[in-house]
C-alpha cells in the first residue's frame, strides 16, 4: 500500500479546518444576509440587523464578505484597518462594546481601489475571515453576502454548515425572479431559511400620510407563501436610511423609536431572536 505523502499545505489546511471549527463552535447562531440581486438594501439590512441585535444586548459579529462591493465600512464609519496581531490573529473593529466588525473594506489601501480576484482567493479569504478573525464568544455573527449565487455565498455554506439565510428582496417582480434563485441555492446547499424580508416597502406621504408603493406592495409576502418560506419583514422606505448612510451613521437610525422604519425593524429582530 502506497504513503500517502503530506504537504505542508495539507497541513495548513488541516489546521485552518481545526480554526475554524474552534471559532464557530463558540458562536451561538449564524445569519447569512443574502439576495438575487444588488440595490435592494441587503447590506443595509445586515448592518440594521447587527446594530439592533447588539443593543439588545447580544454579543454581536458583523462579517462582511461582499469582497468587490464592501459597503458596511461606510454606512457604520470604519475607517480604521484591521488589528492583526499574530501570523494567524486578527481583531474584529470594536464598533461598541456588543458589536465587532470585520469587512474586505478594511483591508483595501485606498477606498476605490477594485478587487480583482478570482474563485480561489475570494473562498480564502472568507474562510480566514472565520479561522483567523477572534470573534471570542458571540450570540449571534451576521454575514453579510454578495447577491447572487456566487463563490461567497457558495463558501460561507459550506463552511458554516448550520447557518441559516435571511433573504432579502424588493416588492418588484423583477427583483422577485432572483430571489427565487437564492431559495432554490440555499435548498440545494441545505442552508436553513429563516426567512423573506421585504425591504423598500412603500413609502409613507410626508404630506398626507398615504403609503405610495413605489415599487409595488407585496409581492414578498405573496412569493414567500408560494415558496413557502417564512415572510419575516417588511421595512418601509425612509430617505432618512439613504441620507444616514450617505453620512456614515446609520446607526443613528436607532434613535428614531416613533419611526415606522425603528418599528419594523424591532419587529423583524423579535422573529429573528426567537428563531
Ligand atoms: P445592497 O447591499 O443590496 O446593494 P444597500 O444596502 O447598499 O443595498 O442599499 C442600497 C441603497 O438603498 C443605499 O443608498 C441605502 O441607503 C438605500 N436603502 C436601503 N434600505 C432603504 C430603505 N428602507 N429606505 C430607503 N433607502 C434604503
Amino acid at each position: 500500500m502506497q504513503n500517502k505523502i503530506t504537504t505542508p499545505a495539507d497541513l495548513e489546511r488541516t489546521q485552518q479546518e481545526l480554526s475554524i471549527k474552534r471559532n464557530l463552535k463558540k458562536i451561538k447562531r449564524k445569519i447569512v444576509v443574502m439576495s438575487g440581486k444588488g440595490g435592494v438594501g441587503k447590506s443595509t439590512v445586515a448592518s440594521m440587523i447587527a446594530l439592533m441585535l447588539s443593543i439588545r444586548g447580544n454579543k454581536v459579529g458583523l462579517m462582511d464578505v461582499d469582497l468587490h462591493g464592501p459597503s458596511i465600512p461606510n454606512m457604520l464609519k470604519i475607517s480604521s484597518g484591521m488589528n492583526i496581531k499574530g501570523q494567524h490573529e486578527l481583531s474584529p473593529f470594536e464598533y461598541s462594546a456588543n458589536l465587532g466588525v470585520i469587512s474586505m473594506g478594511m483591508i483595501l489601501q485606498k477606498q476605490d481601489e477594485a478587487v480583482i480576484w478570482r474563485g480561489p482567493l475570494k473562498i480564502s479569504a472568507i474562510r480566514q475571515f472565520i479561522s483567523d478573525v477572534t470573534w471570542g464568544e458571540l450570540d449571534f455573527l451576521i454575514v453579510d453576502s454578495p447577491p447572487g449565487t456566487g463563490d461567497e455565498p457558495l463558501t460561507v455554506a459550506q463552511t458554516i454548515t448550520d447557518a441559516e439565510a435571511v433573504i432579502v428582496t424588493t416588492p418588484q417582480e423583477i427583483s422577485l425572479a432572483d430571489v427565487r434563485k437564492s431559495i432554490n441555492f440555499c435548498r440545494q446547499v441545505k442552508m436553513n431559511i429563516l426567512g423573506i424580508v421585504e425591504n423598500m416597502s412603500g413609502l409613507k406621504c410626508p404630506h398626507c400620510g398615504e403609503k405610495i408603493a413605489v415599487f409595488s406592495e407585496g409581492g414578498g409576502k405573496k412569493m414567500a407563501g408560494a415558496m413557502d418560506v417564512p415572510f419575516i419583514g417588511e421595512i418601509p422606505i425612509d430617505p432618512e436610511v439613504v441620507k444616514l448612510a450617505d453620512e456614515k451613521q446609520l446607526e443613528h437610525i436607532l434613535e428614531k423609536k416613533e419611526s415606522d422604519i425603528y418599528r419594523a425593524y424591532a419587529t423583524l429582530i423579535e422573529k429573528i431572536e426567537k428563531g
